[in-house]
């Protein structure tokens, strides 16, 4: 979950960096509405009770059906607003799939429910998967030692630690348990109805994050990987203390000039402003895993060719 924390400083960089932007599409209300950015691109936004009180999702229109990207928080709103979307807004046609940028709760803390409640596969990265499974195992009480001294460490005296695991365990987004996921790999290609989705695959804001880029349509559903108009959260956990994520950050993606639809606003970024460098791993020989439609799931999932 990214969550803004703008100084006068950065508020004043943000004019600036925005000045590049052009945002072509008025953003839904988080109500179930949604706004078609693209012909069978829906956009719709899940609320949050919090400073970041939205999340951004899309539904992109197969031949078939519908595939969710991102699934908001686990919270009997964001389930009812799922519902709402599924009986009125997909011309009858079924929800068929649903890929998840990151584990994050906000992208990910609904699809173990929905993978349920509508019967269908759930697309990710290993890295996020099991990042899901793991963190969504109760922490241990007393919590491990390698936690409190990750805390202690960054300069946390001992009362806010154990407040702050405290919260940690006591979570209430805390997601239902997903049990299986098919495996998304940077470089992979997704066809959903008529457009080819590239997996371009982000580090330092989680650790597999998965981008779906449309090169033909100059489309980019980046999940929190690139934000309009604050970096994307860099985060050092307490399972890998010494990780490198601004070096992560760095390979995340890079993209042509794109329309992306980010969480927080839909923008246009032109040239200079993708300068983001590529992680180069759809550069790699082709990998054997790829997904083929009708076998593992209706989406046709291919290495990189
Ligand atoms: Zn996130």
């Amino acid at each position: 979950m990214s969550i803004p924390n703008v100084s006068p400083i950065t508020a004043a960089r943000r004019f600036r960096s925005t000045s590049a932007l052009a945002f072509p599409a008025e953003a839904p209300a988080a109500d179930g509405s949604l706004v078609e950015v693209a012909p069978g691109v829906l956009w719709a936004r899940m609320p949050m009770p919090m400073a970041l009180d939205h999340i951004n999702v899309y539904l992109l229109r197969g031949e078939r059906g519908w595939t969710i990207v991102d699934t908001g928080l686990n919270t009997p709103e964001c389930r009812a607003l799922w519902e709402r979307i599924a009986s009125e807004h997909l011309d009858g046609l079924p929800i068929e799939a649903l890929v998840c940028t990151h584990f994050h709760y906000d992208h990910a803390g609904l699809a173990g429910w929905i993978s349920e409640r509508f019967g269908v596969p759930v697309y990710m990265t290993l890295a996020e998967f099991l990042t899901l499974r793991v963190l969504g195992a109760a922490l241990p009480d007393p919590a491990p030692p390698e936690t409190q001294q990750f805390y202690r460490r960054s300069g946390m005296p001992a009362e806010r630690v154990a407040r702050m695991i405290g919260m940690l365990r006591a979570d209430p987004f805390m997601p239902p348990r997903l049990g299986e996921f098919r495996r998304l790999r940077g470089g992979d290609s997704m066809t959903i109805g008529v457009r080819r989705w590239q997996v371009l695959i982000g580090e330092g804001h989680s650790p597999e994050h998965a981008c779906l880029y449309c090169g033909e349509d100059s489309l980019l559903i980046a999940g929190d990987q690139l934000l309009p108009r604050i970096s994307s959260n860099v985060l050092v956990t307490p399972s890998e203390p010494d990780g490198d994520p601004e070096g992560g950050a760095e390979r995340a993606v890079a993209a042509q000039p794109a329309t992306c639809w980010a969480n927080g606003q839909a923008v246009r970024v032109h040239g200079s402003a993708t300068k983001l460098a590529t992680s180069g791993r759809g550069t790699g020989p082709p990998r054997p895993d790829a997904n083929t439609a009708g076998a593992r799931g209706p989406l046709a999932v291919a290495p990189p060719g």
